[in-house]
């Protein structure tokens, strides 16, 4: 990377969740942030128990409401009543109700954890992945290429959506999360062949 790309390279968290894992999807989902010039620094698969997952999240009171909202938006989106669906528009009971299914869907199989480097890092994989739920992701992004399921179909089934992928939406989230999964491993320091054309 040039010396003058140094202040807006930054590192982030990115799982490759239980569903993306078992669809066999882990290397077509990892080229995409390769091949936008994302460097992987540290990558592991892990059967994460319940415990773990729990701990994985930000877990405050904005986070939980902020899930809640979601699906409040999909339902608004769709014409749907949320006191019919769900029973409630309280955002973070809602929320609360999918922080348990998240716990269930992240400790359900095999999720691979990678810390990607580069220009934009945080930003720019959170542009990759697309929106939350897949049915209002951008047909490119990789949520809306590999799903098109909704907070609807979540919520109908008792289940998390299952959208493939996480990835660190702060600073802040990328710093406990790397901690999270990766302790204090160190990240690989190389460079990669094409890092002075990228920058
Ligand atoms: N989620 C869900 N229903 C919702 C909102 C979120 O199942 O109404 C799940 C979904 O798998 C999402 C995760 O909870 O990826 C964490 O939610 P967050 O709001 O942090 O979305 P993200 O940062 O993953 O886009
Ligand atoms: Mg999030």
């Amino acid at each position: 990377m040039s010396p003058n790309a140094a202040g807006i390279v930054e590192r982030t968290l990115v799982l490759l969740k239980p569903d993306a894992v078992a669809r066999g999807l882990a290397g077509q989902i990892l080229a995409r942030f390769e091949t936008v010039g994302l460097k992987i620094v540290a990558l592991k698969m892990v059967m994460p128990t319940r415990d773990f997952v729990a701990r994985h999240y930000p877990n405050t009171p904005e986070w939980i409401a902020g899930m809640g909202k979601k699906t409040l938006e999909t339902y608004k989106d769709r014409g749907l009543d949320p006191i019919a669906e769900v029973g409630t528009t309280d955002p973070m009971k809602i929320g609360e109700m999918v922080k348990a299914w998240n716990i269930d869907y992240l400790s359900s199989g095999p999720v691979v954890a990678v810390i990607f480097e580069g220009l934009h890092a945080i930003t720019t994989v959170r542009k990759l992945c697309g929106a939350t739920m897949p049915f209002s992701a951008d047909p490119g992004s990789i949520r809306g290429s590999y799903s098109s399921t909704s907070a609807v179909v979540g919520n109908a089934t008792k289940r998390a959506v299952r959208n493939l992928v996480h990835a660190s939406s702060t600073p802040e989230e990328v710093a406990h999360e790397t901690a999270h999964w990766f302790g204090t491993e160190k990240p690989c320091v190389y460079r990669r062949a094409d890092e002075d054309v990228l920058a």
